[in-house]
């Protein structure tokens, strides 16, 4: 196979490998992405990661992120066009809960709808972002573990590295979502993961070892910038091969909470 065919082959199972998730999850995976596209959502959370690694693990919901104000049509879609349909939170508390582990888990996030399907029993989540760009949340995440999305062109990986050693690095240690967040790296350890507390982890630096500081997908330190070689490890699908990058992935740029340049480690 010529390197073009093997890049035709690879955008052919990633984009497959969506579709069995949104399949499952009872959704006809062309609809979706075309009304993610229309409402400016994204997928990311652990059926993001579930999509990097097929077969591997069963995402226990699907989360979607819209942009400030975009939450409210992308649902009136989904409720016109798909079984799911509103879960009305038991009370005012249950739902302050909901939101509150999302917003402790990611920061800048608004408010959270959930919505089930009643014949397949599956659930999905809605989560407006403050910003009006839903990329710019993921890059808030706890781990970089789950800082990957699926978008309506394509699978994006901003860790790659370790994502694909299935190690990621908790972004926070101490604050009030300790134990929310241990909860959460639970569920990561019994998928097959594991969430290292720092860059200075011996796991980690195995992996990372010898990288050129500054430079590309495996060094932490600095800012970061979506569309650049420093970016997202990014997969278009196959049908929208041909078109710029520039065109699928905001200009959003990100830096992780570091407390040691990655010198400091050499020793
Ligand atoms: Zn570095």
């Amino acid at each position: 196979m010529t390197s073009s065919q093997e890049a035709l082959e690879c955008k052919k199972v990633t984009r497959k490998r969506v579709d069995v998730i949104l399949r499952l999850f009872g959704f006809e995976p062309k609809a979706l992405l075309d009304a993610m596209e229309t409402h400016g959502a994204i997928i990311s959370g652990s059926a993001a990661l579930a999509a990097l690694f097929p077969l591997s693990f069963m995402p226990g919901d699907i989360d979607f992120y819209a942009g400030q104000h975009k939450t409210d049509s992308f649902c009136q879609w989904l409720i016109a066009n798909t079984r799911y349909r509103l879960v009305k939170p038991s009370a005012p508390a249950a739902q302050s809960e909901v939101e509150g582990s999302y917003s402790l888990a990611c920061r800048s996030i608004g408010k959270v709808l959930t919505l089930q399907d009643g014949q397949l029993g599956m659930k999905i989540n809605v989560v407006e972002t403050i910003s009006s760009e839903p990329f710019a949340a993921v890059f808030s995440f706890y781990t970089t573990l789950v800082m990957n999305v699926i978008t309506h062109a394509g699978v994006g990986c901003a860790y790659p590295d370790l994502t694909a050693e299935r190690i990621g690095v908790r972004t926070r240690s101490n604050s009030p979502a300790r134990i929310l967040l241990e909860g959460r790296i639970r569920t990561m350890n019994s998928r097959g993961f594991t969430v290292e507390m720092g860059w200075d982890s011996q796991a980690v630096q195995a992996i990372i070892r010898g990288h050129a500081c500054g430079e590309g997908r495996s060094c932490h330190v600095g800012e970061r910038q979506a569309r650049s070689n420093r970016g997202l490890l990014w997969m278009t699908f196959e049908e929208k091969r041909g078109a710029e990058m520039e065109s699928f992935i905001p200009n959003v740029s990100w830096r992780l909470p570091q407390e040691k340049s990655c010198n400091d480690f050499a020793n």
